[in-house]
């Protein structure tokens, strides 16, 4: 929610947290929520968003400073513990690592969110496949990682938890300028469908959100390569405007994550209107 970006502006000299407020209040008292990506953008916002529900907090990043900062200022905004992970998510090994550490020092994560992710803008002649590779293994392997390594604890577990995947409106809006961006998201949209349908009878929730635009570090720093990218922005704009996609906070994508938790979406468009919804219902009969 906005009053934790204020809050966390203004507590930068660390005054006490406030009673744990909003709409979810205490929803996640004692769970145990894991976010990859959570160092900045969406994944901070997620952090922010479970812990002021009342969750602990596993802050996860390839960057040791923000992920560490999270961890801090998720404690500040109501997470009764928080800590902070280093590892990239596409290193299987360190992932395994990660998994095994959590499940021995915190315990079964009720929510795993997969939200860590990179961008790259090209066109397909001009992406090489050293690109591909990078891209993929982030955005796609991350996440498989991440679900096979703490979707089977859940499921050993036996007692239900929740999966959220971070997709994109790119995984379903096709453009030149993004085909490996894009491939890596409708490939975790399809996985998370595959995944929800297998765990389904465990109790265990599998949900996709496909943000449109979102104001973050991500999207301000693009770079395009082989493609105009003055006529790549107006034809986003365009496409913006027609699926009605329009520029959102991170916090409100991370509204849409909890949302989906506790409500058990399966595919969540997170755009201002409902277009973008309708028009993936074009692709996911199910959702
Ligand atoms: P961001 O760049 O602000 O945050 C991404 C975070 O992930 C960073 O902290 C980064 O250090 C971390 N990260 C990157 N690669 C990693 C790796 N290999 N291992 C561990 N951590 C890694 O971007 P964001 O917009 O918050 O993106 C979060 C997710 O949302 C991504 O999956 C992105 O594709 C998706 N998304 C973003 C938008 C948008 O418009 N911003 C739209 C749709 C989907």
């Amino acid at each position: 929610a906005a009053w934790i970006t204020e809050f966390v502006t203004a507590t930068e000299g660390g005054r006490p947290a406030p009673a744990v407020s909003g709409p979810h209040a205490e929803r996640f008292g004692g769970q145990l929520v894991l976010v990859t990506g959570a160092g900045s953008g969406i994944g901070r916002a997620t952090a922010f968003a479970f812990a002021e529900a009342g969750a602990r907090v596993v802050a996860v990043d390839r960057d040791a400073q923000s992920a560490a900062r999270t961890a801090e200022l998720s404690r500040l905004v109501g997470a009764p513990e928080a800590w902070a992970e280093t590892v990239d998510v596409s290193d299987e090994q360190a992932m395994e690592q990660l998994a095994a550490k959590v499940a021995a020092e915190y315990g079964v994560v009720d929510v795993l969110v997969n939200n860590a992710g990179i961008g790259l803008a090209g066109s397909f002649f001009d992406t090489t496949v050293e690109d591909w590779r990078k891209v993929l293994d982030v955005n796609l392997w991350g996440v498989i990682h991440g679900c096979r390594l703490f979707g089977k604890q859940m499921a050993e577990r036996g007692q239900g938890g929740h999966i959220v995947n971070t997709a994109s409106a790119a995984a379903y809006l096709p453009s030149k300028a993004l085909p490996a961006y894009s491939t890596s998201k409708a490939a975790v949209l399809m996985l998370s469908e595959c995944l929800r349908a297998e765990l389904a009878g465990q109790g265990i929730g599998v949900s996709a959100i496909c943000p449109g635009f979102v104001n973050t570090a991500i999207t301000s720093t693009a770079r395009f390569t082989g493609v105009d990218a003055d006529e790549e922005k107006r034809r986003q704009k365009r496409s913006a405007r027609l699926y009605g996609l329009r520029n959102y906070p991170p916090e409100k994508v991370a509204e849409a994550i909890v949302r989906a938790v506790v409500r058990n979406q399966a595919v969540v468009p997170v755009t201002a209107e409902a277009r973008g919804g309708r028009l993936m219902s074009r692709f996911t009969p199910g959702a």
